[in-house]
């Protein structure tokens, strides 16, 4: 027997990408999968962001780079937040990362251990609670409540933090739930973490750039208050649709900046050389891409929220940012994860159920809308022909959730009186929803 650290036994994942292994295995055996469970733009990385990264390779950029990044990415960063959100920033304190997540997982190790407590929004990405568990610290949910709309409540927040509190990590646009905490919230959050200077705050904003309605994106590098404490998470794989290219950055306030930059060294080296010329030509070229890409997933916004609303016993909030909608599901009867493992293997929709974002998102789903109207269309339609002839499995005796044999006689009472009908435009469209029966 290999004697390992007992840390990986509590090590988490994310099942996205279970789902995504689920989804591409049955499409390989010929079923029509569509998948609103990955959290990816369906949109290709914008022609010129590809050329730089070519140029780059054409122009000799093969070797290490310097691990913080190179200069004129990091000075490019630097003048991107400065334009879009006034902050000052000195490109010495930001890093390039290979993509988001490593900036959750190196803040997360840099203050968890054993005796120590982190706070994390649940529902929340998973990542969080997972690299927590692993420290051995002790995760703190923070509430996110549909009742808010999924903001998170500064005042609940704030009455968590003890003082075993080290770091407090936030998320706004929000994954899976979509929501934007107003900036009035965060003004009250900011400023009572004044009675509380030795706690850190992570702000991961990698969907900045996706809101809607007239909302305006809250950076926390505008509070001066705590920009010793604060760590910012952001990078081009939402932005630019660039999800597989691994590109991040993070701006590190003090002494985390070195530590970072240690363990870059020690892990990574450096981000791959021709994908920070990509990021460069990102930032410092045409952005219609971006705005493109964040008026059609608005469009979709509506689309989807609105087919959602439709379904027996599904209701779901508008969600103001990212590219997530996240239905309430607790009237179908279904539990979460037994519906969406029901729904992918039947009717082949790949989505998420809100218990892999946390305790508490039972009860609800994650719909990623970074697909195209047709297939949101068709999923729906097929989710809701699935939701009206289905009954949920016996869950009280953890039957699986497989198919329930059809019983019409002992069907519990449909959630909501109206039958399902198929959504007009899809209809429109000439095609028929084909559930995979
Ligand atoms: N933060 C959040 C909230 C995310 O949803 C994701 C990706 N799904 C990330 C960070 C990680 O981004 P990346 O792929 O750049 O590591």
């Amino acid at each position: 027997m290999l004697k390992t650290v007992a840390n990986f036994d509590r090590i988490g994942e994310e099942n996205a990408f279970a789902v995504l292994a689920r989804a591409n295995a049955l499409a390989a055996q010929g079923r029509d999968i569509i998948n609103l469970g990955i959290g990816q733009p369906d949109f290709k990385t914008p022609e010129h962001i590809q050329e730089a990264a070519i140029k780059a390779i054409r122009d000799g950029h093969h070797g290490y780079t310097a691990a913080n990044g190179i200069p004129q990415l990091r000075e490019a960063v630097a003048a991107d937040l400065d334009k879009r959100f006034k902050a000052k920033v000195s490109p010495d304190e930001v890093m390039i990362m290979p993509g988001g997540k490593p900036t959750m997982f190196m803040s997360i190790l840099m203050f968890g251990e054993p005796g120590v407590e982190i706070m994390y929004p649940d529902p929340g990405f998973p990542i969080y609670r997972s690299m927590i568990e692993y420290t051995g610290a002790k995760p703190v949910p923070i509430p996110i409540r549909e009742e808010n709309g999924f903001a998170f409540s500064a005042d609940e927040t704030l009455s968590l933090i003890t003082d075993k509190t080290r770091l407090i990590i936030i998320n706004s646009p929000a994954n899976p739930t979509g929501g934007v905490t107003p900036k009035a919230e965060v003004d009250t959050f900011v400023a009572g973490l004044e009675k509380w200077p030795n706690v850190a705050v992570m702000s991961d904003e990698i969907y900045d750039q996706l809101v809607y309605d007239g909302e305006t994106h809250v950076c926390l590098l505008n509070y001066p208050s705590i920009r010793d404490r604060l760590i910012l998470l952001n990078g081009w794989s939402k932005t630019y649709a660039m999800t597989g290219w691994r590109l991040g950055y993070a701006v590190w306030p003090g002494k985390l900046y070195d530590y970072a930059r240690k363990l870059s060294v020690n892990l990574h080296s450096c981000v791959n050389a021709p994908t920070q010329f990509a990021g460069l030509a990102a930032l410092q070229g045409p952005q219609d891409a971006v705005h493109h890409m964040a008026v059609e997933f608005d469009k979709r916004r509506k689309i989807v929220v609105e087919g959602l609303n439709k379904l027996p016993g599904v209701s779901c909030i508008m969600p103001k940012g990212a590219f997530y909608a996240f239905p309430n599901v607790k009237r179908t009867g279904w539990k979460a994860k037994a519906l969406a493992a029901s729904l992918l293997d039947d009717s082949g929709v790949a989505l998420i159920g809100g218990p892999d974002f946390g305790i508490l998102g039972e009860g609800y789903m994650r719909v990623s809308y970074a697909n195209s109207t047709e297939n949101i269309l068709k999923a729906l339609d097929r989710m809701g022909e699935f939701l009206s002839s289905r009954k949920p499995p016996d869950q009280v005796s953890g039957c699986h959730p497989g198919r329930a044999k059809r019983d019409p006689g002992s069907m519990p009472p449909p959630a909501r009186a109206e039958r399902w009908v198929p959504d007009s435009r899809f209809a429109a469209s000439g095609m028929t929803a084909a559930p995979n029966r």
